[in-house]
């Protein structure tokens, strides 16, 4: 019964339930380190990041057996650099995100991170090296300090406090009465959109890895939340790998490089001052629209 108690369990035991949950939509949380060895080969080796390249090699993939979602993709996100994926609704993009943390394996194809084939890691140290922020994110019932904790159980109180900091949310957390410990999920307090990012981003932090997979939120912050938010991220995404499902034009045009995907392929790749000078290419058209109006992609039509 005393095991009951002890947190790290009860963390994998709550990853091991979201990790089903995750088989019917988008990755709805982010990545721990508390994962059980669980489905590793024989013979799984520990990743030893160094750059912390990540590249797909001709990687298909399907979530059933008669079609594939993933049909041979390639491209490579360099070490420290942030690689923003773009494309049409259903292009593949968060499946191809949800590969990287081996939510699934290739059907075809490897996926290596700094030259070692991800199907050979253990996932334990592979996530080890991820942190993952997504558009909706979630908080336990638990105090504030806890949901911070999450990304690392092992973080001492200062480490949570300093990635808040890093994160543009101690302000907000200690205005509360109880600080650090104010209760929020279900039986908590109300947040907003912008503070429940601040948090995700601050438990992203905690992890202090070297991988960022960030999908970006695409509903519209108020404006302060908006900034605070665009801080934080910055902050999170500068010297990392970063791998964005991007949504807002910013992130595109300050990518590294942009991976154009449609129908599971990618169709082009560069920086955006060149894919947007090739006229007759798919974001080219995007950015004409962009031109006016538009501030997130998806105002944006690509047909
Ligand atoms: P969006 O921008 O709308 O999120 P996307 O480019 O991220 O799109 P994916 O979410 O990767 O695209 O979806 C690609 C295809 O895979 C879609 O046809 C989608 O319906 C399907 N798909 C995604 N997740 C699952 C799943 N868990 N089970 C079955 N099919 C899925």
């Amino acid at each position: 019964l005393l095991m009951a108690y002890d947190p790290a369990r009860r963390l994998a035991r709550l990853q091991v339930s979201l990790e089903r949950a995750v088989v019917n939509a988008r990755m709805i949380y982010e990545i721990l380190d508390t994962v059980p060895h669980q489905r590793d080969k024989p013979g799984a080796r520990e990743l030893v990041l160094q750059g912390a390249q990540i590249e797909f090699h001709n990687v298909r993939f399907g979530y059933n057996e008669n079609e594939d979602i993933l049909k041979g993709v390639s491209f490579i996100a360099e070490g420290g650099k942030t690689t923003a994926l773009v494309g049409p609704s259903g292009a593949g993009k968060s499946t191809v995100i949800s590969l990287i943390p081996r939510f699934y394996d290739p059907s075809q194809g490897e996926i290596l991170i700094d030259g070692q084939d991800i199907a050979g890691i253990t996932k334990q140290s592979l996530r080890n090296g991820l942190a993952y922020v997504s558009q909706q994110p979630y908080l336990f019932e638990g105090s504030i300090r806890d949901n911070i904790r999450y990304g690392r159980p092992s973080a001492t109180d200062a480490e949570v406090e300093d990635a808040a900091r890093l994160a543009f949310a101690h302000d907000f957390i200690i205005a509360q009465r109880q600080g650090y410990d104010t209760p929020v999920g279900e039986n908590g307090i109300t947040l907003s959109g912008g503070q429940r990012q601040r948090l995700s981003i601050a438990r992203a932090l905690v992890r202090k890895a070297p991988i960022l997979l960030l999908d970006e939120a695409t509903s519209a912050l108020d404006t302060e939340s908006e900034a605070a938010v665009q801080k934080a991220l910055d902050y999170a995404m500068d010297g990392r790998t970063v791998v964005v499902i991007a949504h807002r034009l910013s992130t595109v045009v300050n990518a590294d490089k942009i991976i154009v995907m449609k129908d599971g392929l990618v169709v082009e790749e560069g920086t955006h001052e060149a894919l947007a000078q090739r006229s007759d290419g798919l974001y080219a058209r995007l950015h004409n629209l962009h031109d006016k109006t538009v501030q997130t992609v998806e105002d944006a039509t690509f047909e």
